[in-house]
């Protein structure tokens, strides 16, 4: 593999620090690299040279032809719950992490081509990806962060020229991701069940010293305690805009508190706890309204493979890390509290909010009203124009509207923040009609102008412009709305 002359200024800590968890891989050649779209402001933020990497040399680097010169590139280990069942040996099938970037904040990022081709980890996979997927996680990644949203996001994704099998053939691509890291719950499953416990220790201390800088090292409880935490605040975030993840198997769970892997995602329309859109969740394990049950569940998991840390004693160890769990619940409902708060513009705390916020999604459910426009058109309410709001809710509706309405003003009182529930109810959230029209247009017709338009709409999700991306699908697509998990 030759290099490019180009450096990213790469340093390697994970692979320096955490040996024996990763084997060295190598991207494959193709045939023809075109940059489809680059992410400038990521790339400044990172502190990389754009003008440099956005050009037909840098694509050549961002399709894995050419490495940067301080690349040591390799495929992570990982293990993972895939729909509750345990997969031993995952692994970055057709992912490798270049190495890690520290940005002008000092701020660590992992630099990760995505659809680069097989590593050790492949089993059956060809390793590669597809345009439309690879721009699918661009996109998304993009209106998550504009979103507020932690998020994984993408700095590139380049066209191969080559044609991958699927269904049928599709465009290739490559994506550049960029994350705090890719420690997942599945990393540290891998080792914990081949009983390495040096490893786990080795990931552990690893991660809490990259994402957890103000713990003592050495106190695994806390760690744990502190996944917990970032995990409850990210899941609340993900219900507060109505965001289903769709695959949140525990090798799609960061360490860091990132949302990670955005092949079935989608975002709820009308509200519905039970929306899910995924193809393969059959059963509805990944259901909107069970995310947080299941990051719970995802946790345990991670308890799991941190016993023999918490204590040499199994018995204290497994007492240990249920309480940190069993606090986990009361996190969650606190975080999304606060959410609910925010969106229904109140300042100060009262038992009964909690009540509110949830006699206004029965009553959305009831309605069938959407989700993200029923949130945003209480600003209008809170200023005193009902009209919006109630132009959602069917008619059998009003009366419970006007009294849910009286209740949350007696409660909102002559000042409601009104700035703060802007920022917190979006009036543009990713539109899956429209993600999907925008990546088809990509695809299928190489065109990318749907998609910079779309991605451009929602890198301002809080203001008011672009009304048709503002507009809910028509029901019927909803209805019939699938998604895959983009292999
Ligand atoms: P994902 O669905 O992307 O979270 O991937 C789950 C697992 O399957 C990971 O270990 C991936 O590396 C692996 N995988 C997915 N697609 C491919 C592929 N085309 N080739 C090889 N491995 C893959
Ligand atoms: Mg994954």
């Amino acid at each position: 593999m030759s290099t490019s002359g180009i450096t990213l200024g790469l340093t390697h800590s994970f692979a320096e620090a955490c040996a024996g968890c990763y084997l060295p891989a190598q991207p494959a050649h193709v045939p023809q690299p075109r940059g489809l779209i680059f992410n400038r402001g990521l790339a400044q933020a990172l502190g990389l040279d754009a003008d440099a990497l956005f050009t037909e040399q840098g694509a050549e680097l961002l399709a894995g032809n050419v490495l940067p010169t301080d690349a040591q590139p390799l495929a992570q280990a990982y293990a993972g719950h895939q729909f509750g069942n345990f997969a031993p040996q995952l692994g970055d099938g057709r992912a490798l992490l270049l190495g890690e970037v520290v940005d002008p904040k000092g701020q660590r990022w992992d630099v990760q081509l995505k659809g680069s081709g097989q590593t050790s980890f492949s089993r059956r996979g060809d390793g590669k990806a597809a345009v439309g997927p690879m721009l699918r996680e661009y996109l998304l990644g993009e209106a998550m962060f504009h979103l507020g949203v932690p998020t994984t996001r993408a700095l590139a994704v380049v066209a191969t020229g080559e044609a991958v099998r699927r269904e049928r053939a599709l465009p290739g691509a490559v994506l550049t991701r960029i994350a705090a890291s890719h420690l997942r719950v599945g990393t540290f499953e891998y080792f914990a069940a081949r009983q390495d416990t040096a490893r786990v220790r080795q990931l552990a201390d690893y991660s809490m010293r990259r994402h957890y800088p103000e713990l003592n090292a050495g106190d695994y409880a806390d760690f744990l305690r502190a996944v917990c935490v970032r995990q409850a605040r990210l899941v609340a975030r993900w219900m507060a805009i109505g965001f289903i993840h769709g695959v949140m198997n525990t090798d799609n769970m960061t360490i860091s508190g990132e949302t990670i892997d955005y092949g079935p995602c989608a975002f709820i329309e009308h509200y519905h706890p039970k929306a899910v859109f995924s193809s393969i969740d059959e059963l509805g394990r990944y259901a909107y309204g069970r995310q947080p049950n299941i990051a719970r569940w995802n946790l345990t998991r991670l308890a799991e493979a941190l016993l023999p840390l918490l204590d040499t004693d199994e018995t204290r160890a497994v007492d240990i890390a249920s309480r940190i769990i069993a606090d986990f619940q009361t996190q969650y409902q606190s975080a999304w509290c606060d959410e609910m708060r925010r969106k229904l513009g109140l300042r100060d705390e009262v038992k009964a909010d909690e009540a509110l916020a949830q006699d206004f999604l029965a009553l959305m459910e009831t309605a069938q009203a959407d989700f993200t426009l029923s949130w945003r058109y209480l600003i209008d309410a809170a200023a005193g124009d009902e009209t919006r709001l109630r132009s959602l809710f069917p008619a059998p509706t009003q009366t419970e509207l006007s009294h849910w309405l009286t209740r949350w003003r007696q409660r909102l009182g002559d000042a409601p923040d009104l700035v703060a529930m802007r920022r917190a109810n979006p009036y543009l959230i990713p539109r899956n009609h429209q993600v999907e029209a925008a990546l088809t247009a990509a695809s299928d017709h190489n065109d990318l102008a749907p998609f910079r338009s779309l991605l451009a709409a929602l890198s301002q999700p809080f203001d008011e412009h672009h009304q048709a991306y503002a507009t809910p699908a028509p029901r019927d697509y909803t209805a019939q709305y699938c998604t895959y998990c983009g292999t």
